[in-house]
């Protein structure tokens, strides 16, 4: 065996898993370090999980694996979010444009199926039980503890996928020069489950997101194929409102009959969930470089872990693969210049959409139901619809498109300065549709005088 063309991973999650069969696909012989058990000997069955939006930065590296097929059969397309107003009444506002969907996909089940598409190749090993515990950067070594005991593995390429709280991480921010911030939501996340109808069919609408945003805090539902829904409740830790005051069951029964009172009949289990689950935590990881001398790589969240609203940390982690499998078709075995390149590249993109998902959490809890917020959404729709190139919106960059996270972020930021002078147009605000010639003027005058005629 050529000892370039071995590597070490760890971390068997969802990233780690999939960049071990994109190795293997080049020749790779990928040994992979997993602290947890195997999930498959627990007999999962692809039902209730946690489940999160695969989009279309996701799809692509599943391509380049030769596995979306599998995937797509294990996922509900969602073709907009389903508001649920205070008041009981449902509004419907599509992701994109006709026929554009994210997709649910049950947590588990995916990183299973990455897990059983890796092991048909006979160069990768998963290693389960064997957490990291220290990283010799200086030999190129993970220490690995096995059942009170400890190894020593070697490879001139390790990867750390190991999360949010990455062992690789941790020894890179023992080096010189290695800039890192973490930064806590002062929100936390509770799951809750929707079961299925008496007769096995989905108890809301399947095929979209659902939201119940109110204003501080929201709630939503996202479809799992055997026809539940998994919920999650994003609410302060402390406050009027917040998780602190939540402690007995009247409490929550009144919170939610208060606040999310259409759901309530379809969580039967509303009280036992919300105090059997725990309450889990949200941090945005920002750190550079993302590599040690070009021979360790941090990828997924071990290099960029994000607040979910925006549905991109496990997309943005699969791009990782996606990009560095594209370098090494570029620069065959030359790591130094694959890696060169990645971190000079991605660590940006890797902060933007940091950035951009921080204020999706205020789009998705606080203006989605708001008037002037969907008044710009509808002339959004109008402007990409009829001018498809010059005009994407940014939902739509980041979900729908592969325009590296910093271009968007900086493009969304240029769109403000259209929409500022599209909503003082006299009168928009009360019926835009009569006002198109003004906003197609508007628009063209923007489009010279701004970056985007650039797109
Ligand atoms: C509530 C919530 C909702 C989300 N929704 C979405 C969504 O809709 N769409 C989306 O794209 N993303 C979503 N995400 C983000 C997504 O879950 C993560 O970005 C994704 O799981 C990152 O994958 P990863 O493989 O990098 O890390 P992880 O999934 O955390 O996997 C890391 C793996 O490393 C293992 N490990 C850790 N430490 C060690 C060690 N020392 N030694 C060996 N192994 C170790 C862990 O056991 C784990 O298996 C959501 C996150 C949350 C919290």
């Amino acid at each position: 065996m050529n000892k370039t063309k071995k590597a070490i991973i760890s971390g068997a999650g969802l990233v780690g898993s999939l960049w071990a069969l994109l190795l293997a696909r080049k020749g790779y012989e990928v040994d992979v370090f997993e602290r947890r058990d195997d999930g498959r000997k627990r007999g999962f069955v692809g039902g209730r999980s946690i489940n999160l939006a695969l989009s279309d930065r996701g799809w692509r590296a599943l391509d380049r694996a030769g596995i979306s097929r599998t995937i797509r059969q294990m996922a509900i397309p969602m073709y907009g979010r389903m508001i649920h107003h205070e008041d009981g009444s449902l509004s419907f506002q599509p992701y994109g444009l006709d026929g554009q969907a994210i997709w649910s996909v049950s947590r588990a089940g995916l990183n299973m199926a990455l897990i059983d598409a890796a092991e048909q190749h006979d160069q990768i090993h998963f290693h389960f039980r064997q957490k990291t515990v220290e990283v010799d950067l200086a030999h190129n070594a993970l220490y690995i503890e096995h059942e009170d005991e400890y190894q020593r593995h070697e490879a001139p390429l390790i990867f750390g996928a190991d999360g949010a709280f990455s062992a690789v991480r941790h020894a890179l921010m023992k080096t010189p020069r290695f800039n890192y911030c973490q930064d806590y939501l002062d929100y936390g996340y509770k799951e809750l489950t929707i079961p299925p109808a008496p007769d096995g069919s989905h108890r809301l609408e399947p095929n979209a997101l659902h939201i119940w945003p109110r204003h501080q805090f929201m709630l939503i539902a996202l479809p799992n194929k055997d026809g539940s829904f998994t919920c999650t409740l994003f609410l302060p830790f402390e406050g009027e409102l917040s998780f602190e005051v939540l402690q007995r069951e009247r409490d929550v029964r009144i919170f939610f009959d208060k606040y999310f009172l259409d759901v309530v009949p379809h969580l039967p289990l509303l009280t036992e969930e919300f105090f059997k689950n725990p309450t889990g935590t949200l941090v945005t990881i920002r750190c550079k470089p993302w590599h040690y001398q070009h021979r360790v790589l941090l990828i997924g969240d071990a290099a960029h872990a994000i607040v979910p609203f925006y549905g991109q940390g496990m997309n943005a982690g699969f791009e990782d693969c996606s990009i560095l499998d594209e370098l090494m078709e570029q620069h065959g075995e030359d790591w130094h210049a694959i890696i060169d390149h990645f971190n000079a590249t991605r660590v940006r993109d890797g902060h933007a959409i940091a950035n951009l998902a921080l204020r999706n959490f205020v789009e998705m809890r606080d203006r989605v139901a708001d008037s002037k917020f969907l008044l710009r959404k509808q002339i959004e729709k109008y402007l990409h619809e009829r001018h498809p190139d010059r005009f994407i919106p940014i939902y739509s960059m980041v979900t729908f498109s592969h325009l590296p996270y910093h271009q968007a972020l900086e493009q969304w930021e240029v769109q403000d300065h259209l929409f500022e002078r599209i909503l003082a147009i006299p009168g928009v605000d009360q019926n835009w549709e009569a006002h198109t010639d003004q906003i197609e003027r508007v628009f063209q005058e923007w489009l010279v005088h701004s970056s985007a005629s650039r797109m």
